[in-house]
C-alpha cells in the first residue's frame, strides 16, 4: 500500500517514514505544501492509498491542501498531524474532510494502528483480517496463513500479497503493482514484479490444488478464489 507523507520537520518525517517502511508500505515524503498538493493530486489515479498530512507547512498549509483535495473529489483517506496547541485546527481539519487526526507528539505504534484502520476502511475489510478462501492475512500482526499453516514472507512479498488481497478479483497491471508496492523511482520495465509474484506463488499456491494467484496474459495479475 502506498502512502504519501507531507511533513516539513525532517526528523519527524524520517522517523515516520522508517516506521512505515518497516511495515512494508511504500512511502513518498514531501516537505513542502505545494509539492505535497502536487503529489496528493496523483491520488485521483488511485496512486495513494492514504495521505498523512501535517498542518503547519511551508508553501501551503495542510488544511488548504485538504480542502483542494476534497473539492477535487480525491477521496483517499487523510490522517492529519497537529500540534497540541492547535485544537481548533483539528476541528477544522475534520470538518474539511480529514478521516482522522493525531496530536504530536505521538507514539509510533498509535500512528501505525490508525494507518491500519484507515486502510481497512478504504478496502471495506470488516474484521481486521483479509481472507480469500483459506488464505488469511492479518495486517496488525502481519501473520499470513493458508489452511491454518503459517507462511513466512519477506517484507516485499508481504506488501505484494497485501496489495493483491486488498484488491481481490481485480486485475492489477504491472505499473499498478509497481506504484503501490515499490517506490516512485521504480523501473516498471524490469521483470522484478514477475520474479516477486513467482516467489509469492511458491509460498502461497505451491502444493495446493486451488490456485489463488492468476496471470492475466499481457496485462498483469489477479488474486481470486477459483
Ligand atoms: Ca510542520
Amino acid at each position: 500500500m502506498r502512502i504519501l507523507l507531507v511533513e516539513d520537520e525532517a526528523k519527524v518525517a524520517s522517523f515516520i517514514r522508517r516506521a512505515l517502511e518497516e511495515e512494508s508500505y511504500a512511502v513518498d515524503v514531501c516537505a513542502d505544501g505545494m509539492q505535497g498538493l502536487a503529489f496528493a493530486r496523483e491520488a485521483k489515479e488511485g496512486c495513494y492509498d492514504l495521505i498523512i498530512l501535517d498542518l503547519m507547512l511551508p508553501g501551503l498549509p495542510g488544511l488548504e491542501i485538504l480542502k483542494v483535495l476534497r473539492k477535487e473529489q480525491i477521496t483517499a483517506p487523510v490522517l492529519i498531524l497537529t500540534a497540541r496547541s492547535q485544537v481548533d485546527q483539528k476541528v477544522k481539519g475534520l470538518d474539511a474532510g480529514a478521516d482522522d487526526y493525531l496530536t504530536k507528539p505521538f507514539a509510533i505504534e498509535e500512528l501505525l494502528a490508525r494507518v491500519r484502520v484507515l486502510l481497512r476502511r478504504g478496502s471495506g475489510e470488516a474484521a481486521g483480517v483479509l481472507q480469500v478462501e483459506d488464505l488469511i492475512l492479518n495486517p496488525a500482526t502481519r501473520d499470513v496463513t493458508r489452511g491454518g499453516r503459517r507462511i513466512e514472507l519477506t517484507s516485499k512479498e508481504y506488501a505484494l500479497l497485501e496489495y493483491l488481497m486488498r484488491n481481490v478479483g481485480r486485475v492489477l497491471t504491472r505499473p499498478m503493482i509497481a506504484e503501490h508496492v515499490w517506490n516512485l523511482d521504480f523501473d516498471t520495465f524490469t521483470n522484478v514484479i514477475d520474479v516477486y509474484v513467482n516467489y509469492l506463488r511458491n509460498k502461497i499456491d505451491r502444493g495446493w490444488d486451488r490456485k489463488l494467484i492468476h496471470t492475466v496474459r499481457g496485462t498483469g495479475y489477479v488474486l481470486k478464489a477459483q
